[in-house]
């Protein structure tokens, strides 16, 4: 039921937005979050001439600070599931450094079983969901994980074990990557990328769905007085590629004729992932502290943008 619910929405594409609780120590500081329903949030929206104003923003579901990683990802299984039915699907952490992205997506540094973000979660329950089916199709899995895509290598994977010694690769380079360029982390984008090949037993028909989970890098603008250079150019490159992002999934939202795949690196990859019958979902992560409300709502402009 679920499932159909999610393949009614326009153009295939949804956003979701989850709101972090404020951080140990600080929850007494003032939050610029007003009000969160199940498919509205009202920010605080200070106006030109300093008088306090509030704007909302609507979306297809969110998700309030006390959303466990077990309700967020239930709220995007059937989406997910679909990859063993032949879809592509692309899920995106959008937001500023800080706001969780990684968190819904991998899960706080020190992982327990609860924490366990969206890629473990996924691959688990494909294999569960793939393990169920297998008298009438059998599936291969394998996974791809890398920084900034292009040259990741493909692994095969059998088990949810596999899929957790991989993305600690993964991490790994990511920490020494991060080292070497200053936090560089937060300025590329992360991506998981899982590919099923299904056979149908009975039939012999085959088919194919991929699925790719993408850490978004920092939607911040840097302060140019703040950076070097060099830093400034990755900041610069990355708000690039976010903004041509945006501009590629508003206009598969809005059904336009043309499509600008080919404004970045990013769209491009992910070309045969984004429109047609693929499934994407734009996952929009909010800080709630009020110094940085500027941010929020310019991540809030973003998303509306495309809901
Ligand atoms: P980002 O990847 O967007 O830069 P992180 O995921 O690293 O942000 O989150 C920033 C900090 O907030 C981390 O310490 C993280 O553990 C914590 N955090 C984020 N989201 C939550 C949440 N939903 N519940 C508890 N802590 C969270
Ligand atoms: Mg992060």
């Amino acid at each position: 039921k679920l499932y159909n619910q999610v393949q009614d929405l326009k153009g295939n594409i949804r956003v979701y937005c989850r709101v972090r609780p404020q951080l140990n120590g600080q929850s007494n500081s003032l939050s610029c979050v007003d009000h969160i329903d199940d498919r509205t949030i009202t920010v605080l929206a200070p106006t030109e001439n300093g008088k306090e104003g509030r704007k909302s923003f609507t979306f297809n579901k969110i998700f309030s600070p006390s959303a466990t990683q077990a309700e967020v990802f239930s709220g995007i299984q059937p989406l997910i599931r679909s990859v063993l039915d032949g879809y592509n699907v692309c899920i995106f952490a959008y937001g500023q450094t800080g706001s969780g992205k990684t968190y819904t997506m991998s899960g706080p540094n020190e992982l327990t079983e609860e924490g366990l973000g969206v890629n473990y979660r996924a691959l688990g329950d494909l294999f569960e969901l793939s393990n169920q089916r297998k008298e009438t199709i059998s599936y291969e899995i394998s996974s791809q994980n890398g920084i900034n895509m292009p040259d990741a290598n493909l692994v095969c994977v059998s088990s949810t074990p596999d899929v957790i010694n991989l993305m600690n690769l993964g991490q790994k380079n990511r920490i020494v990557l991060s080292k070497a360029m200053n936090d560089r982390s937060c300025r590329s984008h992360s991506c998981l990328t899982v590919h099923v090949l299904g056979k149908d037993l009975t039939s012999g028909n085959i088919l194919r769905g991929c699925m790719h989970l993408v850490d978004l890098a920092g939607s911040e603008r840097v302060d140019k007085s703040e950076v070097t250079e060099d830093q400034l150019k990755e900041a610069q490159h990355s708000e690039k590629s976010l903004s041509a992002l945006g501009d590629v999934i508003a206009s598969l939202a809005s059904k336009s004729s043309h499509v600008p795949y080919r404004n970045s690196k990013i769209t491009q990859l992910l070309q045969e992932s984004l429109g047609g019958q693929a499934k994407t979902l734009m996952f929009v992560h909010i800080a709630p502290e009020y110094e940085v409300h500027g941010e929020t709502l310019s991540t809030l402009k973003f998303a509306e943008r495309l809901a």
